[in-house]
């Protein structure tokens, strides 16, 4: 199969062909069709992952058809149209058995662990825990946007961050995540101020629902800019971009007893992040993380994007072929870039 390989952290990878991958007797073999490009690939390109053994194939955010099923799989078949949260759970630890599979204790995810989907097949583990069938209407393209940014959006806003109707929420960083956040809390009813430095991603954000947008390039405090806004502070905050500054904006534009919910990954040296504390004992915070989402509390949410009161396919602003993959890959550092890029390994 064809593939984007990197063999070194940081240098440009390149689409090779490379051994076709052979379901595990609890996995399958995905026909990818659809994957998209996310920021979290390119941490992993950096070096930024300590999962990650070279030389490695990237790609988390997948959709596709299944090919070939491992012996012990029982309730996938090829053909059947897939997706997959980019975090596979094992089934079977004390946190799967909670129903936590977003915090397995045995997590495997595909693009970090073990090779992805930037590439025309993926093997993918636990299949009959992890897979979610796609509704026949949806498309891979959209469907591949629902394994990572969406999903983690909707957990972010309705499972961590607990929206209700009326409420503030203000989402820091309107990339994909950040742009799924807004119409995830707008379509819950919420009033929701969008932040970032690209007016042409707020422009976006008011597009999908926002009801105010703040250049926080053009402001000298955003989260003052949202505490006015907000008539004191919203209720639930989202940092959706994953940096010291917009972590701490989140959390200071916070009313009392406010919510903030980090969905951006913030690494560091020493994987610490100053927060402000002292306003989050004050005002009595709730300080939350959220990372992925459980294939089995997938099906509201696939019922709100099948009715189309969600539109993930919204976000989707191109498609390209793999062997763009790479320098799209590479361009992810400097352009964050509004909405989704996905890849089709076939073409
Ligand atoms: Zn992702
Ligand atoms: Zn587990």
């Amino acid at each position: 199969m064809r593939a984007v390989v990197f063999e070194r952290y940081g240098e440009e990878a390149e689409v090779r062909e490379v051994a076709d991958p052979e379901p595990a007797e609890h996995g399958v073999v995905v026909r990818v069709e659809a994957t998209g490009l996310c920021r979290s690939d390119w941490h992993g390109w950096q070096g930024h992952d300590p999962d990650i053994t070279l030389p490695h194939v990237p790609g988390h955010e997948l959709a596709g058809v299944v090919e070939a099923v491992g012996a012990r799989v029982g309730r996938w078949r090829p053909g059947d149209r897939v997706t997959v949260p980019f975090i596979c759970a094992c089934g079977t630890c004390p946190s799967c058995a909670g129903g936590d599979h977003q915090v397995c204790e045995r997590q495997t995810q595909p693009g970090f662990t073990h090779w992805g989907s930037f590439a025309q097949y993926v093997a993918l583990d636990h299949a009959d825990v992890n897979l979610v069938a796609l509704p026949e209407e949806m498309s891979f393209a959209t469907a591949a946007s629902l394994g990572c940014r969406f999903a983690t959006a909707y957990r972010a806003v309705v499972q961590q961050g607990r929206v209700a109707a009326g409420e503030w929420v203000a989402v820091h960083g309107c990339g994909g995540v950040g742009l799924s956040a807004v119409m995830i809390a707008a379509a819950a009813g919420a009033r929701v101020v969008a932040v970032d430095v690209s007016p042409g991603a707020l422009e976006l954000a008011r597009g999908f629902g926002a009801a105010h947008c703040v250049d926080a390039g053009a402001v000298p405090d955003s989260a003052a800019a949202v505490r006015d806004l907000t008539g004191g502070g919203a209720h639930l905050s989202l940092d959706a971009l994953g940096a010291p500054a917009t972590c701490a904006a989140s959390v200071n534009g916070l009313r009392r007893r406010g919510r903030h919910v980090q969905v951006g990954l913030l690494p560091s040296p020493d994987g610490t992040t100053p927060v402000p504390m002292a306003r989050a004992i004050a005002l009595e915070l709730e300080l939350l993380g959220s990372h992925g989402m459980a294939a089995h509390t997938y099906p509201p949410m696939l019922e709100l994007v099948r009715s189309a009161v969600l539109r993930p396919d919204l976000l989707v602003t191109s498609t390209i072929p793999l062997a763009e993959a790479p320098s799209a890959l590479a361009a992810m550092g400097t352009a964050q870039g509004a909405g989704v890029t996905v890849v089709e390994p076939w073409n």
